[in-house]
């Protein structure tokens, strides 16, 4: 019996041929790509913003659509509260360069006052408070105002380039050659290549009926960790070590400690030692306790809150060797569950497209999980489209039947990654984790 097909509200008379694989159709166009072609990309987190920014040099328009109420950024979040502007980097801390096109890009944000360098005590922290500081290179960079000011000022809207926010896509539909989007009914736009700079359940929702098996395949092997996260902001400065120059310490991965696997001062990294704003914290769990207390991140019960919150608190107390209650009381709070926070598997790839649907993927996740990793996707998946833009409307025009030769990552296995909790930190290693590898290298 004929199921009867699914109709896109855009009419399926002329609907692109559908290619039926695994458990949704495969979309095929093959109608030619407009000469002036328009990408649209869904998500305007570093991947995004980037895959924007390496289209527009290279002439190519495109829109970012983002959920961000506040802005463009993703899980490089700032958040700014009150009207002491508590200032907290909610999510990206500091990221470290090892790519020559990622440094070649640092290099300019940093000319132009969007990054600098975090030379403030950074180390691991043991529980009890012994502090063991890590070398000052690889350089650790942060942007200037916080992470998503920098977000903010990667693009700037130009005829080349939209931003749409916030908006969340809910449904992509292909018709006629194209991709149309919308946000509950309302339409977005039609696009002639279709970017997904997102990853986890949104995306898979997204992806689920949208007529591209393969992309939606490869999205669901992903897995994520879950990270709890409490900004905290004192009067005074904690009672923290300091290095053996008695440089007191500014952020730290912590070990050993079930609740706490990161913490950092927001406003001595942002504002200098000197200053007297009051002292913002971010303090962030293990991955394997973001998992024991796992709940919706849109519903937190007050339970589950109030749980997390003392063990975070407990965490810091322990993490610095202070004694049972000594820790004073932050007088303003702030927990938050990243449900979605960091990749713990990736099949290795630059970027997934799919030339058949003229439809790709970029994201941290597909490299690793770090900024830089999210980075060097978005610039990889934008150069890959302007490839396939060129070479797809010369297949279309000489009557070419098959784009496959354009298909990345449709297959790639996926391997566990490795890294700190809160990602990946390319080049960056202890004294102590330097010395163990020279000491194997000598008895190799
Ligand atoms: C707690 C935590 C700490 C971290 N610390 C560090 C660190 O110190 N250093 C480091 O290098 N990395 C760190 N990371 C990792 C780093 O933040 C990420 O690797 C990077 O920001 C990922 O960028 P992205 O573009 O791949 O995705 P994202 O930043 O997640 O961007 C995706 C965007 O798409 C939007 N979106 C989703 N669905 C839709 C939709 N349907 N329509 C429109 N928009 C949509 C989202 O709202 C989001 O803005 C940390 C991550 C977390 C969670």
């Amino acid at each position: 019996m004929n199921s009867p097909r699914r109709k896109p509200s855009y009419g399926a008379s002329r609907r692109s041929v559908l290619k039926k694989s695994f458990t949704q159709e495969q979309v095929n166009f093959t109608v030619p790509i407009s000469t002036d072609p328009v990408v649209g990309i869904i998500g305007g987190g570093m991947s995004g913003v980037l895959c924007a920014l390496y289209l527009q040099k290279r002439g190519i328009k495109s829109t970012v659509f983002d959920t961000g109420i506040h802005g463009l950024g993703g899980r490089m979040g700032t958040r700014i509260v009150g009207p002491e502007a508590l200032t907290f980097d909610h999510a990206a801390q500091f990221f470290t360069v090892s790519d020559p096109n990622f440094a070649e890009m640092v290099d300019l944000w940093s000319k132009n006052g969007l990054v600098r360098q975090w030379d403030g005590a950074i180390g691991e922290l043991q529980s009890g408070g012994n502090f063991n500081p890590l070398p000052p290179s690889p350089p650790r960079y942060i942007g200037v105002n916080g992470m998503r000011p920098l977000a903010e000022s990667i693009i700037s809207e130009t005829s080349m380039m939209n931003v749409v926010r916030p908006c969340w896509v809910s449904k992509m539909e292909p018709y006629n050659g194209k991709w149309y989007l919308s946000e509950n009914g309302k339409p977005c736009g039609h696009f002639d290549v279709i970017v997904i700079a997102h990853n986890g359940k949104c995306a898979n929702r997204l992806l689920a009926s949208s007529g591209l098996p393969l992309i939606a395949r490869q999205m669901k092997r992903l897995d994520l960790s879950s990270i709890w996260a409490l900004l905290a902001a004192f009067e005074d400065p904690l009672p923290v070590p300091s290095t053996a120059s008695g440089i007191p310490l500014e952020g730290a991965f912590v070990e050993g400690i079930d609740s706490l696997s990161w913490m950092a001062n927001n406003t001595t990294k942002l504002f200098g030692s000197q200053t007297s704003r009051p002292h913002c914290w971010t303090f962030f769990s293990t991955a394997a306790f973001g998992k024991q207390n796992k709940v919706p991140q849109e519903s937190i019960p007050s339970s589950t809150a109030e749980k997390v919150k003392k063990a975070m608190l407990e965490g810091v107390q322990l993490a610095l060797g202070l004694p049972e209650n000594s820790l004073k009381s932050p007088f303003y709070s702030r927990l938050q569950l990243w449900g979605a926070a960091l990749p713990t598997n990736s099949p290795g790839i630059p970027c997934i497209f799919d030339p058949r649907g003229r439809a790709g993927i970029c994201g941290d996740w597909l490299l690793g999980s770090s900024l830089e990793a999210a980075a060097l996707s978005g610039m990889a998946l934008a150069n890959h489209a302007i490839t396939v833009l060129m070479q797809i409307a010369d297949y279309c025009q000489s009557g070419g039947t098959s784009p496959d030769e354009f298909a990345l990552g449709l297959h790639d296995e996926f391997q566990p990654l490795k890294g700190h909790d809160i990602g990946q930190f390319p080049g960056l290693s202890s004294e102590k984790q330097i010395n163990k590898a020279n000491e194997l290298q000598l008895t190799t």
